[in-house]
């Protein structure tokens, strides 16, 4: 989970049209969210990704639902109040289901710093407090076939990519050539690429790189023999923004 931006509220969503669609939904219980003028700045503000647990959406089992933070049921009058809408995956709604978060508080990541409330540990999510323990079982985030395992590959692939800069990086320091420094360059932007705010799992992928000794000392080395340009150090910070800590 990473911390979004929401956007401005849709033109569309008029005081007359929040009391119309609101009124149709109290009568009929029908989807009334369900129009591109809501839905498509949400998918857009989350990067395409299930604003809780960050598995790409929008791809085959996996379209966009619109989960009501304030769950509909209880608090129907904010069935299309713009900021009671997160956009996300079938599995994280249905597991939040009828959560009610005025009494039990989860994050909210539109609101809230997740990493404030959560940090990794191994590829398990932990938490900081109340909020952190009841986020992580409200959505099951640690779920082990749907969550862990991959969270396990993602982090397996990064290690396997640390490796893989560090051969590059003693082959390019023992034969300097344009064509090492370019291959160089691409496996550490191809990881850090892995890790931003637009990387399914991105927080999980992040924190495990920065949290990596051996990433640290990669910079080092590489800023020490001028190999770190200003992209490298873009996606470095982006990527070091949106860690669990
Ligand atoms: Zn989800």
């Amino acid at each position: 989970m990473i911390k979004l931006d929401r956007p401005q509220k849709p033109a569309y969503l008029t005081h007359a049209k929040v009391t119309e669609l609101t009124a149709k939904f109290k009568a009929d219980g029908s989807s009334v969210w369900r129009k591109p003028e809501i839905t498509d700045p949400l998918i857009k503000a989350s990067h395409k990704k299930c604003a809780y647990c960050e598995c790409k959406l929008q791809e085959k089992d996996s379209y966009m639902e619109v989960e009501h933070f304030r769950h509909k049921d209880k608090y129907n009058d904010d069935v299309v109040k713009w900021e009671n809408l997160v956009p996300s995956c079938k599995r994280c709604n249905g597991k939040k289901g009828t959560h009610d978060v005025v009494i039990e508080p989860i994050v909210e990541p539109f609101n809230m710093d997740p990493s404030d409330h959560l940090y990794l540990q191994m590829v398990y999510f932990r938490d900081h407090d109340d909020v952190g323990k009841a986020t992580i079982e409200t959505l099951d985030l640690n779920n082990y076939k749907r969550m862990v395992l991959p969270r396990f590959y993602i982090t397996g692939q990064i290690e396997r990519n640390i490796f893989a800069i560090e051969q590059a990086l003693e082959a390019y320091t023992n034969t300097p050539s344009v064509r090492r420094k370019n291959g160089l360059i691409r496996i550490l932007t191809d990881t850090l690429l892995e890790c931003q705010p637009n990387s399914e799992f991105a927080a999980t992928a992040a924190t495990f790189l920065h949290l990596n000794p051996s990433y640290a000392t990669l910079c080092a080395a590489m800023k020490a023999g001028n190999l770190w340009d200003e992209e490298l150090e873009k996606l470095h910070q982006l990527s070091e923004a949106i860690r669990l800590v």
